[in-house]
């Protein structure tokens, strides 16, 4: 019985020159069969936080793992366009994906928080109305 490639999964390499000067390989593996995304030109550092399909700046990621002392396997989403794929990064890549992760995630706490208040404030309004109007009885409790 010979050893079957798996369809679904596509495997490309693109490679990446970063600020640096150094070149990374970066290995993508293409799920599904919605066709590869265009490789985009190597002069452009990696940006993981930007989906390479759609240039969505919400990309995420839903899984990673150590691959050897420097570099991270990294499974990311693209909110967008729902494209997702496994890349094998330098740790540096990584860090500044993760200090953009930072940064959204403030900003998502802060809307969440404002969201939370102003609900809370809406259901006291509420709660405050129906008690004036006796509208909340004991078998309520
Ligand atoms: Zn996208």
């Amino acid at each position: 019985m010979s050893a079957q490639p798996d369809h679904r999964h596509r495997q490309f390499v693109r490679r990446v020159v970063l600020p640096s000067g150094k070149t990374i390989e970066v290995v993508y593996f293409e799920q599904g069969d919605h066709g590869l995304p265009s490789p985009a030109p190597s002069e452009t550092p990696t940006e993981l936080h930007v989906c390479g399909t759609c240039s969505s700046e919400l990309v995420y990621p839903i899984d990673w793992e150590e691959a050897g002392a420097s570099h991270w396997q990294v499974t990311l989403r693209c909110p967008n366009c729902e494209w997702v794929g496994t890349g094998v990064f330098e740790q540096e890549v990584v860090e500044a994906f993760d200090e953009e992760l930072d940064r959204g995630t403030e900003t998502l706490v802060r809307d969440l928080k404002a969201l939370i208040r102003a609900n809370m404030e809406e259901q006291v309004e509420r709660f405050a109305e129906a008690l004036e109007n006796d509208l909340i009885l004991p078998e309520d409790f």
